[in-house]
């Protein structure tokens, strides 16, 4: 068995490397933002972005009909996770989720408006599932859409409040799933392409305990046109399941926890307390060793659903692999909780000390992330609802009573 990467994928790493350290910027590369250096919602993050999808970067894994290069799913794991690793913008939401259930499922009229902006970074968007009473139980949201029309087009009337909906305060268009049979749980869903800034659409900021925002949007008699339905009306929520394995896996990537986990051992290796090196003391030599463990199982948890998702680009149509993506959500953000966890122990009563505070052990890191992980292992899916996927899909057990 070979977990190593071919000569040409390598090559391809060093080709990233090398074109990010060209474009160096601390306005673009942020770690500190944990993982919500993700989101593109800055001039600057959007600039580099449009640089990145024109050496055709976002396209990587898209047909070559709609301006992909039908490359291997690898390459976007290697580019996304070159891109985490710095605390960069990353590929996953338009390109992963919106652009590749666009090009599943959507008619040619949306394809078309929509896949060549994605290409060229022209467009964010802002993903509304969760309800206030609708997370976990996605298929629960009630987003009221009723037929109506407007200026004589036929379409939709939306009335009804989203929450958690990040970067909604910058995206421009709301990839919202909608109530359009409230007698059908599952197949009563609708997937709508709405735009954000628009009468009726109010947007209110939440601010987490990882210091960044996320929203609650409120809908008021929008109207959505019949043309900016994705796919089948009430198959979206076989559509949203689809694209929330990709979610689990392109949204949480390994190289951030490698990277703090790199930040430890540093520590550990060069800390002296009450006169000892650290890296003498049994207890915490136990504790590092554990965690590069962990680490080592994230990481190739990761890769097997490359693997799994490479297998299933040979069948056109194939779902990405669920059980393998909610594997690797579970372990690894559990694991970086550990890791936070961890780094907050060992690093003693400095850990406390902030970000950007000059004598914080750890660059400040272990309190930011000790409270940052938290999320990771709350959004995209719960642990536990991680572990009930597993139960369910991969070992075939009844539904939890
Ligand atoms: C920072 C942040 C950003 C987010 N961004 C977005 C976004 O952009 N778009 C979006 O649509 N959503 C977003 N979410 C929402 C996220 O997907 C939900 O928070 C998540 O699915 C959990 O739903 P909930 O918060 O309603 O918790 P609940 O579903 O109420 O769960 C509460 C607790 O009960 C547990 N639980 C629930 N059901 C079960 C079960 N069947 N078995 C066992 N345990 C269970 C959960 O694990 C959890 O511990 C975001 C969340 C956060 C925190």
């Amino acid at each position: 068995m070979d977990f190593d990467f071919s000569p040409e994928q390598r090559a391809f790493e060093q080709e990233v490397i090398r074109f990010l350290d060209e474009h160096d910027d601390p306005d673009v590369f942020d770690l500190t933002r944990e993982n919500m250096a993700q989101i593109v919602d800055t001039p600057k993050r959007r600039a580099f972005m449009r640089e990145v999808g024109e050496r055709g970067w976002l396209g990587l894994t898209w047909p070559k009909e709609y301006g992909g290069a039908e490359g291997e799913g690898v390459y976007e794991y290697l580019l996304n996770e070159q891109l985490a690793a710095r605390g960069g913008p990353q590929i996953g939401k338009g390109v992963g989720i919106i652009g590749k259930t666009l090009i599943k499922e959507a008619s040619e009229l949306l394809k078309q408006e929509f896949l060549p902006k994605i290409l060229r970074n022209d467009v964010e968007f802002a993903v509304g599932y969760s309800e206030p009473n609708a997370g976990s139980d996605a298929a629960s949201m009630r987003l009221k859409a009723e037929r109506g029309e407007r200026d004589g087009r036929p379409g939709w009337i939306l009335n009804g409040q989203k929450t958690w909906t990040t970067s909604a305060h910058f995206a421009e268009w709301y990839w919202l799933g909608t109530r359009t049979d409230p007698g059908n749980k599952h197949m009563g869903i609708t997937l709508m392409l709405v735009p954000l800034d628009q009468p009726g659409v109010t947007i209110k900021g939440i601010w987490t305990m990882g210091d960044e925002r996320t929203n609650e949007v409120f809908i008021e008699d929008v109207f959505v046109p019949d043309e900016y339905v994705v796919g089948e009306v009430n198959h979206g929520f076989q559509y949203i399941s689809q694209a929330l394995d990709l979610e689990r896996f392109t949204l949480f990537t390994f190289s951030p926890m490698k990277q703090r986990l790199d930040l430890l051992i540093d520590y550990v290796n060069t800390a002296v307390r009450d006169g000892m090196p650290l890296r003498a003391d049994p207890v915490v030599r136990q504790r590092i060793a554990q965690l590069v463990t962990d680490a080592e199982v994230a990481r190739v948890l990761g890769l097997k659903v490359v693997a799994a998702s490479m297998k299933g680009e040979k069948v056109p149509g194939t779902p990405p692999p669920t059980v393998e993506s909610s594997k690797y959500k579970l372990f690894a953000t559990e694991f970086s909780r550990r890791l936070a966890s961890a780094s907050v122990d060992i690093g003693g009563p400095g850990a406390q000390l902030r970000v950007r505070t000059k004598t914080a052990p750890m660059e400040g890191r272990a309190e930011s992330t000790y409270r940052y992980t938290v999320i990771d292992t709350i959004g995209g899916g719960s642990s536990e609802i991680q572990k009930n996927v597993i139960a369910r899909r991969g070992l075939g057990l009844p539904k939890n009573f």
